[in-house]
C-alpha cells in the first residue's frame, strides 16, 4: 500500500463471501439457506454483501430494521424477499407493500394490523410469523402461541410463508436450552403444515440435520466468524483491516507509552503508532492485549488505544516503516482472536468498524 493509500482499510472478499454461503447452502440442503444482513451486513455493507449473496443464489434476506430493508431494496431485485425481524409498526403497512417486503410478524396486534392491511387491498399478504420458543426477546409468547393455534381466523387473507423461532445458545452443542426449544417449535410447526419453517441461525446449521427444517438462517459464519467455537473455524476469511503506520521510534527505559502511561519500556524498544482507535471500532479494552500482524510478524499492542491511535512493539520488525499498513484483523489476526481478547463477540467487533475506515470490495464479479 502506498503512502497515497487510505490511513485505514477494511477489504471485503465477496468470492470468499459467496463460498461461504454456498457451502451454508450445500450442507443444509434441501433446506433454503437465507441470508442475514441486518446492521449493515454486520458492518460490511449491506449493498455489496446483498449483491454478492443474490448472485450466489440467495433470495430470502433478512434485515432487523425496516429502513435496512428499504435501503437493500435498492441492491436486490424484486423476485428476492426481504424479511424485517423488527416486526410491523403502526403506519408501516404501505411501505411494506409499496417496496414489496415482508414483515416478520411478532404479536397479536401485528398479525391483526397485517391482515387489515389485507383486507384494505383485497390482497393476500405474505408474511413470517416468530413464535418465542425460549429467548422472550421477540415473538408470540407461549400463552399468544397457543391462541393462534386454537384459532387461525386471525391469519385469515394472509398467506403465512413461514414460521420461525431463534435459538438461544446454538454455539454451546450441549446445551438442553437447544433441544427444549427444538420440541417446543416442532410442536408449533406441526399447527401450521402448509408454512415453511426457519429455525437455525449460523451455529444451529452445526447442530445437525434435525435444526435445519425448510430454511436456515445463517448470518456471522457467511461473514467469516466461526460458528463452532469449540473447533476449527471451518469458514473462510471475509474482513480484512489494515492500518497504516505513521510514525515509528525508538524509546528506551523508563519511557512510558500512551494515555495513563500504563505501558513501560524496559529495554529498548521500536514504537510503532498506527492511524487506527476506538473512533474507528477498535475497542478500547483490547488496550494492552491486541495484536497486529507486520510482515508475518506478530506485533503486540502497547499502551492504551486512543481515540485514533494505536501503539504496537514493532521490535521484532527493525525494519517497519511509516507508509507500511499492518494488519489488525484478516487472515492472520482472526475476527474470533480479536474478539476474545476484546472481550466480546465477532459481531461486535465486525458492526463497530466505523464510517472513517476506507472499503475495498474485492471480486466484484463473485
Ligand atoms: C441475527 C439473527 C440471525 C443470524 O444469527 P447468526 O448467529 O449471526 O447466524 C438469525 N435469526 C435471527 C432472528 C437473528 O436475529
Amino acid at each position: 500500500m502506498s503512502e497515497a493509500g487510505p490511513a485505514s482499510l477494511l477489504t471485503v472478499d465477496l468470492a470468499a463471501l459467496a463460498a461461504n454461503w454456498r457451502a451454508l447452502a450445500a450442507r443444509a440442503a434441501p433446506a433454503e439457506c437465507a441470508g442475514i444482513v441486518k446492521a449493515d451486513g454486520y458492518g460490511l455493507g449491506a449493498g455489496p454483501v446483498g449483491r454478492a449473496l443474490y448472485r450466489a443464489g440467495c433470495r430470502t434476506f433478512f434485515v432487523a430494521r425496516l429502513n435496512e430493508a428499504v435501503a437493500l431494496r435498492d441492491f436486490v431485485t424484486e423476485d428476492a424477499r426481504i424479511c424485517v425481524l423488527d416486526g410491523l409498526m403502526p403506519d408501516e403497512e404501505e411501505i411494506y407493500t409499496r417496496r414489496n417486503l415482508t414483515p416478520v410478524l411478532n404479536d397479536p396486534g401485528q398479525i391483526a394490523r397485517w391482515q387489515a392491511a389485507a383486507i384494505r387491498r383485497g390482497d393476500r399478504l405474505d408474511a413470517f410469523v416468530h413464535f418465542d420458543t425460549g429467548m422472550s426477546r421477540l415473538g408470540l409468547s407461549p400463552a399468544e402461541t397457543q391462541k393462534l393455534i386454537a384459532d387461525r381466523t386471525a391469519l385469515d387473507g394472509l398467506k403465512l410463508v413461514a414460521v420461525m423461532s431463534h435459538l438461544v445458545s446454538s454455539e454451546e452443542p450441549n446445551n438442553p436450552l437447544n433441544g427444549d426449544q427444538i420440541a417446543k417449535f416442532r410442536a408449533i410447526r406441526a399447527a401450521f403444515p402448509a408454512a415453511k419453517a426457519s429455525f437455525a441461525n449460523s451455529s444451529g446449521v452445526f447442530l445437525g440435520a434435525d435444526y435445519w427444517f425448510d430454511q436456515i438462517r445463517p448470518g456471522c459464519a457467511i461473514y467469516g466468524i466461526n460458528p463452532t467455537p469449540a473447533a476449527p473455524n471451518p469458514m473462510a476469511c471475509v474482513a480484512t483491516l489494515q492500518a497504516r503506520i505513521l510514525q515509528v521510534r525508538e524509546i528506551d527505559r523508563p519511557q512510558t507509552v500512551g494515555y495513563g502511561a500504563t505501558w513501560q519500556a524496559s529495554r529498548p524498544t521500536r514504537v510503532a503508532t498506527i492511524a487506527c482507535g476506538y473512533a474507528d471500532g477498535w475497542l478500547r479494552s483490547i488496550s494492552g492485549r491486541g495484536q497486529a500482524s507486520l510482515r508475518g510478524q506478530t506485533v503486540p499492542f502497547i499502551g492504551r488505544v486512543s481515540m485514533d491511535l494505536v501503539t504496537l512493539d514493532v521490535s521484532n520488525v527493525p525494519a517497519a516503516q511509516p507508509g507500511e499498513m499492518v494488519e489488525l484483523m484478516g487472515p492472520q489476526i482472526s475476527v474470533d482472536s480479536v474478539a476474545d481478547l476484546a472481550g466480546t463477540n465477532g459481531y461486535e467487533v465486525l458492526t463497530r468498524l466505523g464510517a472513517r475506515i476506507a472499503r475495498n470490495y474485492r471480486d466484484l464479479s463473485a
